[in-house]
């Protein structure tokens, strides 16, 4: 097995002079030096072969005995030292200090093909930033963040990668609700990839700490690897790369609106500077369209991580990240003229993207009261957003006139009680629709390429809760099947296969109050 080790972080910024693997704060660094925990029976239980082959890997590396040594956190790369970064953050509102990488150690970073990978394992053991934890992950959120972040790259969604799922042979005691009820449970170790792991709490420690030495030192970087469009330089430099963040962020959330992603945990120190969706915890997809639904019960007073929160949730993480980098600016309003404007340009990128959804191609003004009544009607009884919006595209404006009712034969299966859809409920979709068909008598395209287009963003596949639950559950008793099976599905997320079709259905029953289909808590 051979990867192209070229590092930068642990080269180019200082590092913690500590080598001690004591729990403590780091003042001064970006991260401390360690080394992953040597596990007792480590096992491979899946391989992304696309994330693989980005780093350069062939299936005969992925089967050797080096992979999993190196995967498992049995032995470390020759060419590299693994590291914990050192960040804060602000969980649920409140800074929290110093957070940093408690469970996560970063091996190295590879180039491949003109790219460079930082590769990151989850669930290696305990570093200075552990905290009261013990380092570790278990099998149930492993086979998530696995799953899903392949998922979601094949969805076209920003995301971290994950190369490998692992059995590392060891026990971990976890209490699920957080009610007392501690369990032992399979512990799992993922290797994540991404370009960078650096996160807006990476900047936040050192302005919280007044170091701001090193926030220049780590700013440079991230803007010289990360952000090469920026030719400019000192207060300039940093105001575009601000720009740029509130951007791809932006561009992140639209993404989790259209495929109803819930993340679950958007804390500071789980945004990433790329805007990448990072830290799959307690995250959930959207079954019947709630805009106050989320998965994380940890949260379930506030509801501050829900559906329809998450722009503005990112906007005021994004202010965060601005109270961070204004000692490099020392004026807010840049700042503040980045805020504003994220706000307008969300709105923009949110209706833009609802058209496409819907198949319209005109102006996204013309159709905003479409939008609005659609938001409003999906919640008129529990419908199926994933459904919903799949068999939409089958709506066809030549056979079709107002007043008739073929719209209820199509989108019936996104109803979890179809008995509702009567009466008044009844009459919305019905004036719904007639104005759907009106604005689509407009478009110039055919009802053919309109549904060709809707399919290529309305997904037919996602990861519902209760299909990563069945993963989890066989997987606990030894059957690895279902964690192939979805994966193979998920890479193809917008394709019919037909004989998949299985998994295009609304979650059943019995998931509807299970933990871990619908109640998921930080605990992972
Ligand atoms: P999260 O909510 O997963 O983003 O984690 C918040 C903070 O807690 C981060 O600093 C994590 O590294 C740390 N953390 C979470 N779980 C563990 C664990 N089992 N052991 C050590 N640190 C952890
Ligand atoms: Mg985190």
């Amino acid at each position: 097995m051979k990867l192209h080790i070229k590092d930068k972080f642990n080269q180019e910024l200082p590092a913690d002079p500590s080598r001690s693997n004591t729990r403590r704060q780091v003042f001064e660094a970006c991260f401390s030096y360690v080394t992953p925990r040597v596990p007792s029976n480590p096992k491979l239980l899946h391989v992304s072969a696309e994330t693989a082959n980005l780093l350069g890997l062939t299936e005969s590396d992925w089967n050797s005995e080096a992979f999993l040594s190196i995967f498992s956190g049995s032995s470390t790369l020759k060419d590299s030292a693994p590291y914990a970064m050192c960040y804060g953050g602000h969980q649920f509102g409140n800074w929290a200090g110093q957070l940093g990488d408690g469970r996560a150690i970063n091996l190295a970073e590879v180039e491949n093909e003109g790219q460079s990978w930082a590769l990151q394992l989850k669930g290696a053991g305990e570093t200075p930033y552990s905290r009261r934890a013990d380092g570790l992950a278990v099998l149930r959120s492993s086979i998530r963040e696995h799953l899903c972040s392949e998922a979601m790259y094949h969805l076209g969604v920003p995301t971290t990668r994950s190369l490998s799922l692992l059995l590392s042979g060891d026990q971990v005691l976890r209490d699920v609700m957080y009610d007392g009820n501690a369990a032992y449970e399979k512990g799992a170790v993922v290797c994540r990839v991404a370009p960078s792991f650096i996160r807006f709490g990476n900047f936040q420690i050192f302005t919280s700490r007044g170091d701001i030495v090193n926030l220049r030192k780590l700013t440079d970087f991230t803007i010289k690897h990360f952000f090469p469009s920026i030719q400019t330089s000192g207060k300039e430099a940093y105001i575009e790369f601000y720009q740029q963040v509130a951007k791809r962020t932006l561009d992140m959330i639209v993404h989790w609106q259209r495929v109803g992603f819930v993340h679950g945990v958007m804390n500071t120190d789980n945004m990433s500077i790329l805007g990448l969706t990072i830290d799959y915890g307690p995250y959930g997809w959207l079954e019947g369209y709630d805009p106050t639904w989320t998965p994380n019960t940890t949260d379930r007073q506030n509801r501050r991580y829900r559906f329809g929160q998450q722009a503005g949730v990112a906007a005021w993480n994004l202010l965060q990240l601005a109270n961070a980098l204004y000692p490099l600016v020392e004026e807010a309003e840049p700042f503040t003229d980045v805020l504003q404007q994220f706000q307008l340009d969300y709105r923009s990128a949110y209706l833009n993207m609802m058209g496409q959804k819907l198949g319209l191609t005109a102006t996204s003004e013309s159709y905003q009261d479409l939008v609005s009544s659609l938001e409003k009607n999906l919640q008129l009884t529990e419908t199926d957003m994933t459904i919903f919006f799949r068999n939409l595209g089958d709506f066809k404006t030549d056979v079709q006139k107002p007043g008739e009712t073929q719209w209820f034969e199509l989108i019936k299966d996104a109803f979890y009680e179809v008995e509702e859809v009567a009466g008044a409920i009844y009459d919305k979709w019905q004036v719904w629709f007639d104005n759907y068909h009106q604005l689509l008598e407009k478009e110039q395209n055919s009802d053919a390429d309109r549904r060709a287009s809707m399919n290529q963003v309305n997904p037919k596949y996602v990861l519902r809760n209760y299909m990563a639950q069945l993963a989890i559950d066989a997987a606990n008793q030894g059957d690895y099947t279902i964690i192939e099976e979805l994966y193979e599905l998920l890479k193809h997320p917008y394709a019919e296969q037909s004989t998949l079709g299985k998994w295009f259905a609304k979650r059943p029953e019995w998931a509807r109050h299970k933990v871990g289909c619908s109640m998921l808590s930080c605990s992972s």
